[in-house]
């Protein structure tokens, strides 16, 4: 059984991110999307929410489970029993961090290998960051996300301007 694992913070989930969750559950026999619940970052969605909104655009696709992390990548594969951690390359600027993370990765635990997937044409300027950017300024982010995830997104970006301007 080939398990692997694809880590990041999906803070939201982007077409993106989809594509490759589509690309490696047709590899995998199973794909463990792994969100990561990191106490450094300070993301717009909490981590069950991140997971929800998986859930939601990955329904239709069997062999795919995800599920929130803390800690190492690496412990979380272990724990999934996965041999293997996906990861999306989108333009060079990723590949220096990229083969940072996999080389680390691999020096604590020589059981797993990182396979990477260069990402569609179309989708290779979309970031998590760049979505919430536009959202905020109230541009249409709706070629960025699947339309359930921009929906939410307004919505949480709306209750935290209301928020704000409440202070
Ligand atoms: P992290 O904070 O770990 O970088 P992200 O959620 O930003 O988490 O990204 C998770 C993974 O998905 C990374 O490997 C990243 O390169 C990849 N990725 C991010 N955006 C895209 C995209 N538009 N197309 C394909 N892969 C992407």
């Amino acid at each position: 059984m080939k398990i692997a694992v694809y880590p990041g913070s999906f803070d939201p989930v982007t077409k993106g991110h989809l594509d490759i969750i589509q690309r490696a559950s047709a590899l995998a026999d199973e794909l463990v999307v792994g969100v990561l619940n990191n106490n450094a970052k300070t993301p717009l969605f909490s981590a069950e929410e991140r997971v929800d909104m998986i859930k939601s655009v990955t329904e239709d696709l069997r062999n795919v489970r995800v599920e929130a992390f803390s800690g190492l990548s690496v412990d979380f594969v272990r724990k999934c029993n996965a041999g293997f951690i996906v990861r999306g390359l989108r333009a060079v600027t990723d590949f220096e961090y990229e083969l940072q993370m996999a080389q680390t990765n691999r020096s604590i635990d020589r059981g797993v290998d990182t396979i990477f997937f260069t990402t569609e044409l179309n989708y290779a300027y979309i970031s998590s960051t760049i979505v919430k950017e536009v959202a905020w300024y109230g541009g249409d982010i709706s070629g960025f996300v699947p339309y359930e995830v921009a929906e939410r997104v307004y919505r949480k970006i709306r209750d935290k301007k209301d928020r704000t301007e409440n202070y």
